[in-house]
């Protein structure tokens, strides 16, 4: 059977952090405050992953207060997720994401956090959809205040 997992994160702008999305580190003036990387990406694409099985929310699975998170690299986090769905014997599909953020420019960088995030899943390029849009200003991503990202996981588990 084919499963639907949605995921939505956000994060805020911190002075003296990088800046990481999907993986890539993208320069700009400030990085994402968090626990791990911040990778605002990594984290909407994994709890879509873990929506799609059924599976409570990466707070659950990859908790704060656990030293191991401290600095990891969130591709780690969504290369978990998709473990868990192949100890049920299953496999992802694809993921489409949207990356919300008036600054910085995005575009430049969506190819190479695509061949990140299918690396680490394990599957085609053209099954890893990341886009990026501004906010037209509005709201606290026009403010520059943080970034904001969403996520579908699509998953194939054997039929029980
Ligand atoms: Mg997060």
């Amino acid at each position: 059977m084919n499963l639907t997992g949605i995921g939505y994160d956000v994060h805020r702008f911190a002075e003296g952090r990088p800046l990481i999305l999907g993986g890539v580190e993208i320069p700009h003036s400030h990085g994402l405050d968090g626990h791990s990387d911040a990778d605002v990406l990594c984290h909407a694409i994994a709890d879509a992953i873990l929506g799609a099985i059924g599976e409570r929310d990466i707070g659950h699975h990859f908790p704060n207060n656990d030293p191991a998170i401290r600095g990891m690299s969130s591709l780690e986090i969504v290369r978990k997720a998709a473990e868990l769905v192949a100890a049920e014997g299953g496999r992802v599909i694809n993921i489409d994401s949207s990356l919300m953020a008036e600054v910085p420019k995005i575009a430049p960088h969506l190819d190479a956090m695509k061949a990140n995030l299918a690396a680490t899943l394990g599957i085609p390029v053209r099954r890893v959809g990341v886009k990026a849009t501004t906010n037209e200003r509005l709201g606290f991503v026009g403010r520059r205040e943080g970034i904001a990202a969403m996520a579908t996981a699509s998953v194939e588990l054997p039929d029980q």
